[in-house]
């Protein structure tokens, strides 16, 4: 893809300053990294453009474009995040940083124990600004899509990741759109056979109902200028994939109990438009008992809104009415990217966590915010300690550093690599004999950072622990099991010293 290409697929307009900085990005993440190749045998740079025109595409700007195409740098190329900081200023790079950071967040199928709702939290708490979990859902759509030229059991660990992890998350920020693809590829590359016919079932499904979507659209669209409503958008979707298997399954296969295969979308500019379209669709088609959901005046806990409403459309058919304004369509597709459509960036814990008093809020944001805060507290009530973790104090208390394999392991703020090493196993803190941070040798009192990978030298001949660690130990679990292991060897006697 070219710059020029890449410009086409801004959802807002650019201007001049904001096409500068998108240009600039474009031509160091190019030359950084050239003659890089992907496993697809396309340029790596390829994958960069395509991160960034997703982002542009729901609606995202010129610095986290930028900050898209930088993306893999750091990482990946001999050029370093300073020079990007140099370049492009702080808030470009830090948005990259956040990014490299998450980068070594990997789940590890392996594990049985993996509390996923937890993971998806701590990857959320993990990235202090919205528009990295952002970046990096663009950037695993990309990967997704391009997954076939994986090895088989890697495309599964990633699609596994992608479905319980990333898809999840995407839905918690109400990004319909993202979700709905990711979901669709993982299901691809997870269940081969029930996508293939799911695939071809709703295909045969649209087919026999086009003619059907046809003449509601064309009838409904007559009937609403008729009543001087303006539409913005009329026009038919088909069910995601995954979704409409779930919900086959759910009817015994059956797949005339499922009613929403088809949906028609009717766009009116106002909320008043929506229920006087509402009252003429009733008009023109027998609604069905009970499938009336009015999502506007009590929107889905994502920050959903619309109508919906089931009818026994012209030729007899049950189909689904969609009914929603231009804003809440984009907030149905973009989620919390929409807000980016419609204000100026501010980081979602401002918006969460009331960061800015309520008369700054523009008051079309409002229910933005609302949704957020009903969201914290819905992470509240499932889990006290996570919802602890989502405080605006959070980074203030806790980190969450690496093993080289990109296991989380979960600290205070100031530990050590004592506390580290003996976190990731007694065995190993015994062992200690040193400690790289990022690849450099630090310190055994070194203060662990916020998204380090840590690794821990260990030697055979080095059995007992040193007493001093007592001291450089944060952890009082730690501290515990280094007193258990002194005693057990007869270097410290029963009685515990006070520190
Ligand atoms: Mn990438």
């Amino acid at each position: 893809m070219t710059l020029d290409e890449l410009y086409t697929h801004y959802k807002n307009p650019l201007n001049a300053r904001q096409k500068q900085l998108i240009a600039e990005a474009f031509e160091f993440a190019k030359a950084a990294h050239a003659g890089q190749k992907r496993k697809t045998g396309e340029d790596y740079f390829d994958h960069s453009v395509e991160t960034a025109a997703i982002l542009a595409e729901i609606g995202m700007r010129s610095k986290t474009t930028a900050a898209a195409l930088l993306h893999d740098v750091p990482e990946d190329t001999k050029v370093t995040l300073e020079e990007i900081r140099k370049k492009f200023g702080d808030e470009t790079a830090n948005l990259v940083d956040g990014i490299t950071k998450l980068g070594k967040f990997k789940l590890r199928g392996d594990k049985k124990e993996i509390q996923l709702e937890n993971l998806r939290k701590i990857f959320l708490a993990m990235a202090e600004d919205i528009r990295v979990v952002l970046i990096k859902l663009a950037d695993r759509l990309h990967n997704m899509r391009t997954l076939h030229a994986l090895p088989p059991d890697k495309r599964e660990r990633i699609a596994w990741e992608t479905r319980e992890i990333f898809a999840p998350i995407a839905n918690r920020l109400g990004i319909g759109e993202i979700k709905g693809e990711l979901e669709d590829l993982s299901f691809r590359y997870l269940d081969p056979k029930n996508y293939e016919l799911a695939k071809d079932l709703l295909n045969k499904e649209f087919r026999e109902r086009k003619k059907d979507v046809d003449i509601t659209i064309k009838e409904l669209r007559e009937g609403l200028v008729g009543n001087n409503i303006k539409v913005t958008d009329i026009h038919g979707r088909t069910k995601q994939i995954y979704r409409f298997f779930l919900k086959l399954k759910k009817h015994d296969m059956d797949v005339s109990r499922v009613y929403d295969v088809v949906a028609i979308r009717v766009i009116v500019p106002e909320i008043a438009d929506c229920y006087e379209a509402l009252g003429i669709v009733h008009k023109k088609y027998r609604p069905l008992v009970g499938r009336i959901k009015d999502y506007i005046s009590l929107p889905k806990p994502n920050g959903y809104r619309s109508i919906h409403t089931t009818v026994f459309g012209p030729l007899g058919k049950i189909i689904e009415i969609q009914i929603r304004t231009p804003r809440m369509h984009d907030e149905a597709e973009f989620g919390i990217a929409a807000h980016w459509i419609y204000s100026s960036a501010k980081t979602w814990r401002d918006y969460i966590f009331r960061r800015y008093s309520p008369e700054e809020i523009p008051q079309q944001e409002l229910q933005w915010v609302k949704q957020l805060r009903e969201w914290q507290k819905e992470l509240g009530a499932d889990d006290q300690e996570f919802m602890q973790g989502l405080r605006i104090d959070f980074f203030q208390n806790h980190i969450f550093a690496f093993t080289p394999k990109g296991d989380i392991i979960n600290l205070p703020e100031d530990a050590t690599p004592i506390d580290f090493a003996y976190a990731v196993h007694s065995e190993i803190g015994s062992r200690t004999t040193g400690a790289k941070a990022d690849g450099k040798l630090v310190a055994l009192d070194y203060k662990i950072k916020n998204g380090q990978v840590i690794e821990i030298l260990t030697s055979k001949d080095h059995k007992n622990p040193n007493q001093d660690w007592i001291r450089i130990a944060r952890t009082s679990y730690a501290r515990g099991r280094i007193r258990a292991q002194l005693r057990k060897a007869g270097i410290m006697v029963g009685t515990v010293r006070k520190e």
